[in-house]
């Protein structure tokens, strides 16, 4: 990603610092019960394995905010609590020892129960993140715009900002999401265009899978690309697991984050293919993923032009033959029997992982390269070798110009 990064004012959510010196992050939230400390705790444990860097939790009762003191102590990430309507419940969470809070401007609008958290906050040294969404926008911007246009979520946002700053808080991030992703997009830019805050990107109630996680790229790497966002979230109705494992991997795909995950290319298959490119490419996916190697990897169709397309992986396989060619950046190491490529695979993946691509490159069978080049000279034969290319169309120009005289 080559634009110039929004400049911000920086924060820190515990030990998550947050703004334009710092890597984008990763939320998401929770969908247990709080009350239930222990049952959200575990998934708390598990968004943070999966990639998020921190997790909102929601404070809507005062069993909630008790059941928080025990998880901000054992969370392993940053918790967030989440507050609408009750401000009481944000500073029952502030006590709990929260390391920030998100409030919704749309439903706490009482300016001296704002201002009095705002200066808890303070004390207590964590930020707040003022949320607003276009699904509970206040009523009286609503009434004045007549819909959620982005510059009535900017105007919520920058009337709490007022508040905030009031009472001398500026430990602040916000958030304008809007469910139709051009509105979203433009809500943000209007936004980074007023404010020096960090900004949490996110599409709202994206929805389920697939349409929720294009909708949410969409929106996300739009302004990522933009040099707009610090935080973000895919809100997707799935197991919050997968809102954090995509999120990270959007993020590492874009190049914004080291890889921790697995990035599985595969090509897209074609009358050239010599296996079936889908399988073994969702094969491999489930047996690497369970692996958890953070390596690129590659299943190509064929042989003849798997191995130089995807040069730049870390390891592949291509089909040939009834064989498979297994690769490392673009060097045939090994060539098995078709049913074990996913296997072969997966056994060098982890010696990759381990061992490091020079040694494994080093550790190659001394017959790949011959055996994967006749493989590949056989199949251009019986293919066709685009790089003879008028050898081998003599026969289409004969056959056309037989047919041009018959007629
Ligand atoms: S690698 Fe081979 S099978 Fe896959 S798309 Fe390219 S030419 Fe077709």
């Amino acid at each position: 990603m080559t634009s110039t990064r929004r400049n911000t004012r920086q924060l820190m959510l515990g030990n998550v610092g947050i703004g334009s010196d710092h890597k984008v992050s990763v939320q998401s939230m929770t969908t247990t019960k709080t009350r239930n400390t222990d049952e959200t705790l575990e998934q708390v444990y598990a968004l943070a394995a999966n990639g998020a860097d921190i997790v909102r939790v929601t404070c809507n009762e005062i069993e909630a905010a008790e059941s928080l003191v025990k998880i901000c102590t054992r969370s392993p990430v940053p918790i967030v609590a989440d507050i609408h309507f009750q401000y009481k419940l944000a500073l029952a969470a502030i006590e709990a020892g929260v390391q920030g809070l998100r409030l919704n401007p749309g439903n706490i609008r009482n300016e001296e129960q704002i201002k009095l958290v705002a200066k808890e906050c303070l004390k207590a040294e964590i930020p707040i993140r003022i949320g607003v969404n276009a699904g509970s926008l206040d009523k009286d911007l609503l009434d004045k715009y007549g819909e959620a246009t982005p510059e009535a979520l900017v105007e919520s946002a920058l009337n709490e900002v007022r508040y905030l700053e009031e009472v001398n808080f500026h430990n602040i991030k916000i958030s304008v999401k809007h469910s139709n992703v051009p509105l979203m997009i433009e809500s943000y830019r209007l936004l980074a265009e007023k404010v020096d805050y960090p900004l949490h990107l996110g599409v709202t109630e994206a929805g389920p899978l697939p349409g929720g996680l294009i909708k949410s790229t969409a929106g996300i790497s739009t302004l990522l690309s933009e040099g707009i966002g610090d935080t973000i979230r895919m809100s997707l109705t799935t197991d919050p697991i997968e809102e954090a494992k995509h999120g990270r991997q959007l993020l590492e795909y874009l190049g914004l984050r080291e890889r921790k995950s697995l990035d599985l290319i595969a090509c897209p298959s074609c009358g050239r293919a010599e296996v079936d490119v889908i399988s073994v490419a969702s094969e491999a996916q489930a047996a690497l993923e369970n692996e958890g190697l953070p390596i690129q990897v590659a299943v190509m169709g064929c042989v003849v032009n798997g191995p130089g397309e995807a040069r730049s992986a870390d390891i592949g396989i291509a089909a040939g033959k009834k064989r498979g060619h297994l690769f490392i950046k673009g060097e045939v190491v090994k060539v098995v029997d078709e049913k074990d490529m996913v296997s072969a695979l997966v056994q060098e993946g982890k010696l990759l992982a381990k061992e490091g691509i020079e040694a494994r490159l080093a550790a190659a069978d001394k017959d790949a390269a011959r055996i994967a080049q006749q493989d590949a000279e056989e199949l251009m034969g019986l293919q066709g070798d685009i790089n003879n290319f008028e050898e081998r169309t003599k026969s289409v120009v004969e056959i056309t110009s037989k047919q041009d005289k018959e007629k």
